[in-house]
């Protein structure tokens, strides 16, 4: 007989509706492979059949959700739908003033646009993509300050997120605080593969900005489940719910930029918020220009009810436990393996080093991208390059060399179940078990910017 050694988690939900997913044989995979150009962002989604492509805008509703998409106010302004997201905003996050955007970007652009002169230095907890490419369009220049920790895919330190205060004290000596706008802070922060901040970096940021009189402005995309890994390791906040941690982390900012499309769980949409009344005059200002009226900011009003009731969702303490849960499931499957992940294992993703999986490969024969590859071929599986494709090249036109090579498998919110995980790290461990034979790509078609997206390669 078994013994009892765990009481598991389950979905706080059930299923009473399903899409179907198309089933494919190997060759049909390896042709559609060979037309996507070896680039699992060219395969067409009727191709694949587990998608961990990204965990943006792939989440799925609930019945609630659905239900607040019949009570859309699509009146041009003042809807309804927007003073339920403004008093969700205001309940959940506490931040005063809040303007709706598109999606996270659009947010960033406005932002940007408010709080950056030229010439300006904006300090990160690492950059995301979209959030500097905003930064230095509105004249600014970003610097890392993220601990070293964050670079380190071994490193099993269970805060990567938070920000070395030396680090930032140079900043500031060598800059001055006036030519700092604001700190940029991400919670659980993607690019270093969904690692939190805890709360006492934050705090001990708090005070050392108070002090210089610099904001800190919050990339709150992914603050739930921030506060899911605040709870379960740092001292003190074991007892706390999800909904107080997070109003708390966003207590110690001034503003913030989100993407709905993750945390929030809705398909589209973002917005910024500030507790700054002349911030968002001149937001209002601007979202007109950029979005649409600030009472709607480029969405319709049923977007706007969806994304009310996701915030309200995505604090609910059972329904973090089964997010994190799940990602952690995969990852210890993995681990079972004894395939190479990153660690600790994170909030929206398992990634796997492509470089320890194929050592014979050199990194200009693309080892993460014929990985990815491969794994579609096994059982169409979609993950996606993070390493020298993803990285590109440098203004002098050499490649980008980065430490990291990765596949990064993320996982969608709510869609997939228990038997898929099984079904990826099964993948994932009978292609780690051919590993010696898998053979390394060369670059075909290259495009000028972000060539990831786009790139065409062939086999060696
Ligand atoms: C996705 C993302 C963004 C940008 O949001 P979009 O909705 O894709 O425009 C910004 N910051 C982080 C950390 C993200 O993950």
């Amino acid at each position: 007989m078994k013994k009892l050694t765990k009481r598991s988690w389950a979905e706080p939900y059930k299923m009473k509706m399903v899409e179907l997913l198309k089933m494919t044989t190997r060759p049909q995979r390896v042709k559609a492979i060979k037309e996507a150009g070896f680039n699992t962002f060219l395969l067409k989604s009727d191709d694949v059949y587990i998608d961990l492509l990204t965990d943006s805008g792939t989440s799925a509703m609930s019945d609630r959700q659905w239900a607040g998409m019949m009570m859309g106010d699509e009146s041009y302004a003042g809807s309804r739908n927007f003073y339920h997201l403004e008093s969700a905003i205001q309940k959940y996050y506490g931040y005063k003033y809040i303007i709706p955007a598109h999606q996270g970007r659009g947010a960033e652009n406005i932002l940007s646009k408010i709080l950056i002169k030229k010439g300006d230095v904006i300090p990160g907890n690492m950059y995301f993509t979209t959030t500097r490419l905003h930064q230095e369009l509105a004249g600014g220049k970003f610097v890392d300050i993220i601990i070293d920790e964050a670079h380190d895919p071994n490193n099993e330190f269970p805060f990567k997120g938070n920000v070395d205060l030396e680090k930032l004290d140079k900043i500031v000596k060598k800059y001055g605080a006036k030519k700092i706008p604001y700190i940029s802070i991400a919670t659980n922060v993607n690019m270093a593969g969904g690692q939190p901040i805890s709360m006492k970096n934050l705090k001990d940021l708090r005070a050392y900005t108070k002090k210089l009189g610099i904001r800190i402005i919050h990339d709150m995309t992914r603050v739930a489940e921030n506060a899911y890994f605040i709870q379960q390791r740092e001292k003190g906040y074991q007892t706390k719910t999800i909904k107080e941690i997070v109003f708390e982390i966003c207590s110690y900012t001034d503003g913030a930029t989100m993407s709905a499309k993750k945390d929030a769980l809705v398909n589209i949409g973002g917005f910024m918020a500030t507790n700054e009344w002349d911030v968002y005059e001149e937001a209002r200002n601007l979202v007109v220009v950029y979005e649409g009226l600030h009472t709607y900011g480029g969405l319709a009003g049923r977007d706007m009810e969806a994304m009310a009731i996701g915030i309200e969702e995505s604090v609910n303490d059972h329904h973090q436990r089964a997010r994190v849960g799940q990602v952690e499931y995969l990852g210890h499957k993995m681990e079972e393996y004894g395939i190479p992940i990153v660690k600790p294992i994170g909030g929206h993703g398992i990634f796997v080093d492509a470089k320890a999986f194929l050592p014979h490969l050199t990194q200009d024969e693309f080892p993460a991208q014929a990985l990815a590859a491969e794994l579609f071929i096994d059982s169409g599986v979609r993950t996606m390059e993070r390493g020298i494709v993803s990285a590109g090249r440098k203004a002098n036109g050499e490649n980008y060399y980065p430490k990291l090579e990765l596949v990064r498998f993320t996982i969608p919110r709510r869609v997939y179940t228990q038997a898929h995980m099984d079904v990826i790290a099964e993948s994932t461990a009978a292609v780690y078990a051919r590993r010696d034979k898998i053979k390394g790509l060369k670059m075909i078609y290259e495009p000028k910017y972000l060539r990831f997206f786009q790139a065409r390669f062939g086999q060696l």
